[in-house]
Formats: C-alpha cells, structure tokens, sequence
C-alpha cells in the first residue's frame, strides 16, 4: 500500500477525532505502516519519534513485548464474557493489584477516560441520593480542568473550544479557580499560589455544599490546560475541603496515573486519599482501551442492598474485558520488573539536563516540569503556531502537538538519552520555523 493511497481513502472514510478535516486538504495525515520503541514508521520508511506518547498513553514505547505477550496468551484462553454475572482471573486480580496501589478497594471498569469520569460522577451523585441527601447533584471543576468529551464529562470541562458548540447539552456546574503557579503574583510562591486557589474554594464550598455532590480535579499537572503545574499542597488542602464540606474528591489520573508525575498516583505527592480515582490512558501502555474507576468502602456500602434500584445499575458492553486487563496486569508487572518510579528518578533528571536549555530561548517562557512531563510557553505565539510547529517537528522526525502557545513534551518513559537530545533539538528548530511560519498557518491544530 502507498502512503499516497491510504491518504485518499482515510480522507473519504475516516473522521478522525479533534480535526478539522478541511486542513487536511493542504496538509497530509500521516500514514503509519508499524510502531517499534518510541519510533513510529510510514510506508516510506520515514520516521518519527514519538515524543508525546501518542496522545500520553504509550508509557513504554511502542510494541513493548511483555504487554503484547500478554495480550496473546489471554487469547488462547477467554477473549471477552460479559462482566454481569461471570467473573474471569485478568479483572479479579487487576482489581485487587489497583486495590493495592491506590487504597481503594472497589473497581469499576469501561473502556475509555470520559467514560470513566461520567462513572464517577453519577456514582458519587447516587451515594448521596442512597444516603437520603439527593439535593447533592452538582460538581466542582477547576479552571482549566479537562475530563473528557462525552455530555457529563465536558460539563465539567473548561475549554471552550471544546464546549461552545454543545452549550445546551451541559449542566450548570460550579468553577474553583486553578491552582497553576503561573498565575504567581510578584514574590508569590507556587504554594502560595496553591493557597489562594484554596481559599477561593473554600468560599465556593461554604456557600453551596449543600447541593453538591462532588469536587473532579486532575492532581498536579492540568494536561489539556497547557500542562498547568500546581504545588502538591493543594491536594491536602482540597482533601481538607471536602471533608468538613461532606464534598466527593474524585482524582482524575487518566493522564497522570502510572507514574507520569514521579509518584504511581500524583494524589501520592499530596498524601491524600481520594474518594473516587479514575484510570485509562496508560493503563494498558497503549495496547488496548480500558478504563476503571476505584473507590471506597463507604461509597460501596451506600450501594450494597437488596433493592436493585439502589445498586449501580451502569454498565459497557466491553466492561473488564479480559484481553485489556491482561494488557494492564503485564503493566503492573513492568513496574514492578524494571522498577519503574526508580529508574525515572534517574533518567527523568538527565532528561531535564538535555531539555532546560530551551529555556535559554528568548521567546521561551517557564520551562517547567512534574515527573516525566515537561512544557514551556512561547511568548506571543502567533494563531497558526500550534499547527506549524506540529508540522514543522515532524519534518525533523518528531512528533509534538503544542496546546495552544504551549510546547509540552510527554516521552514514553523508554527514550533513551541520544532520543531525548533528538527530541530537544527537533523542539529547538521546529520553535524557530513555527515562529515565522506560524503568522501565516490559518489552520488550528488544538490538542
Ligand atoms: C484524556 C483525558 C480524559 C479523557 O480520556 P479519553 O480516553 O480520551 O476519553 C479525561 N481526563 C483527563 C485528565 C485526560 O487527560
């Protein structure tokens, strides 16, 4: 097959997702034959070096062996059964290895992150209607707050790119102001950045806890925001909260979770305990979709009864389906085996050594990091600067889609040190021609 071939026919027949397809008239898809390690491959033997992760879920590169062992050895056994009424190894013991890793014992499973933000949300909404409070229905989301795209989700999303269009299909929920340290006031430190917001949210609370269910925030890094990074206090602040306001915490990790801030959970680095955390992204290592949602006790027990209608009567026909799970249970593994956190203490530090001289550049603003993301802004970027740099790394064999003025980088945790100096430099000159391209690129590339 061509690369010019598969162009035509993905034009005709795929609607591919955040795009406006007419761009695609002036500027080609890119045609992928095959994945191997951080490199993506076209049908001309091009190549890219995947420096976002495809979209944050390739934690391991591509192709990673153990995963897809995994994944063929499940298929010799049970490739899918409905998760109502049967019960199979891969999610008994992926529930109870979750279990372990986030000190919440109850999981819940579906096959993409809006999904699994729309599960915590109605399960908090319905604790409280089982707990015979059902005025608690409304959400706190923060500013600059992402959770996905589906009608709950996107209501408790603020981007308002994403948001305009569906203005009627979204419930009336409440905005807690962001705790990002760029909003620093002159001598202000990123905690008391942090302290601020809480404040702010304290006042939001005091006045409408009453009818409010539950507050969703992504810990320590707002991805879609523009990697917006906030001091670790926030979190025991917020913990705090929530607890004298009988608020919900729910912990959106789907772009955090497995490691990516440094700690497995970023809630970790706040020493909290969320009562709802959701997962997907990297839990399968970009293998297979899956999504789960973990909670406690108390909001389990508020379901456990002989009425069905008091039972969580949700579900997806792909719920816990065996093959992902198997893909996320070779995950764990990987964690454990290569002893993952340690080894990114290590090369995420010599990684920042090959990626803080971008800060040198005159345009470059608070180059900044969390674990294993990195981002910086580029003062006064033109409006076609997303959509030229994008094109402009890949003609140097990268991959990077900027969020608006902010360039992030989001490696598979396998680079190696000659790849992360690629991908700095590619960052370096794409920066340079998106900057004089930018002014006249039209076309808006948005995440
Ligand atoms: C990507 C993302 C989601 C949505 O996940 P999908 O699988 O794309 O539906 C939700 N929350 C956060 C923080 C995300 O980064």
């Amino acid at each position: 097959m061509s690369n010019a071939d598969l162009l035509f026919r993905s034009r005709q027949a795929v609607w591919h997702p955040c795009t406006q397809m007419k761009r695609h008239e002036r500027l080609p898809l890119v045609p992928l034959a095959r994945g191997e390690g951080v490199w993506l491959y076209d049908h001309d033997g091009n190549r890219y070096l995947d420096g976002i992760s495809s979209w944050w879920v390739n934690l391991f590169g591509h192709g990673e062996p153990r995963i897809k062992a995994a994944i063929k050895a499940q298929l010799d056994t049970l490739e899918h059964a409905m998760l109502a009424g049967f019960t199979h190894r891969p999610v008994v013991e992926l529930s109870e290895r979750l279990a372990a890793r986030t000190g919440l014992g109850h999981a819940f499973y579906a096959s993409d992150g809006a999904s699994a933000t729309e599960i915590a949300l109605k399960m908090s909404v319905h604790y409280w209607r089982n707990s015979g409070q059902p005025d608690k229905h409304r959400f706190v989301h923060l500013q600059g707050g992402y959770h996905g795209e589906t009608a709950g989700a996107l209501a408790v999303t603020d981007v308002p790119l994403f948001r305009a269009a569906y203005a009627p299909l979204l419930r009336d929920n409440l905005q807690a102001p962001s705790p990002d340290w760029r909003a620093a006031q002159p001598g202000e430190t990123p905690e008391q950045v942090a302290e601020r917001a809480a404040e702010g949210l304290a006042r939001l609370l005091a006045e409408h806890a009453p009818r409010i269910a539950a507050l969703i925030l992504e810990p320590l890094v707002q991805g879609a925001a523009g990697m917006a990074m906030h001091h670790p206090s926030y979190l025991a602040r917020v913990r705090a909260l929530c607890d004298r306001h009988q608020v919900h915490l729910i912990a959106d990790e789907i772009a955090v979770g497995f490691g990516r801030t440094g700690t497995f959970l970023a809630c970790e680095q706040g020493s909290i305990r969320p009562d709802f955390v959701c997962l997907s992204k990297g839990i399968t290592g970009g293998f297979l979709p899956l999504a789960a949602v973990l909670t406690t006790d108390a909001v389990y027990q508020a379901f456990y009864d002989d009425d069905a209608a008091r039972g969580f009567l949700h579900s997806h026909s792909y719920s816990g389906n065996p093959l992902a799970c198997a893909a996320a249970l070779a995950v764990l593994d990987i964690f454990e085996q290569d002893d993952v956190l340690a080894a990114n203490r290590e090369r995420g530090a010599r990684w920042h050594a090959l990626f803080s001289p971008l800060a040198s550049h005159p345009r470059v603003r608070h180059l900044r990091r969390t674990g294993m993301i990195w981002a910086f802004d580029v003062a006064d970027a033109p409006a076609g600067f997303p959509g030229a740099f994008f094109q402009a790394a890949l003609a140097k064999g990268v991959l990077l889609r900027p969020i608006g003025g902010t360039v992030y980088l989001m490696p598979p945790y396998t680079m190696r040190d000659d790849e992360a100096r690629q991908l700095a430099q590619g960052a370096l000159l794409a920066l340079e021609t998106a900057l004089v391209d930018g002014a006249e690129e039209k076309d808006v590339v948005v995440a």
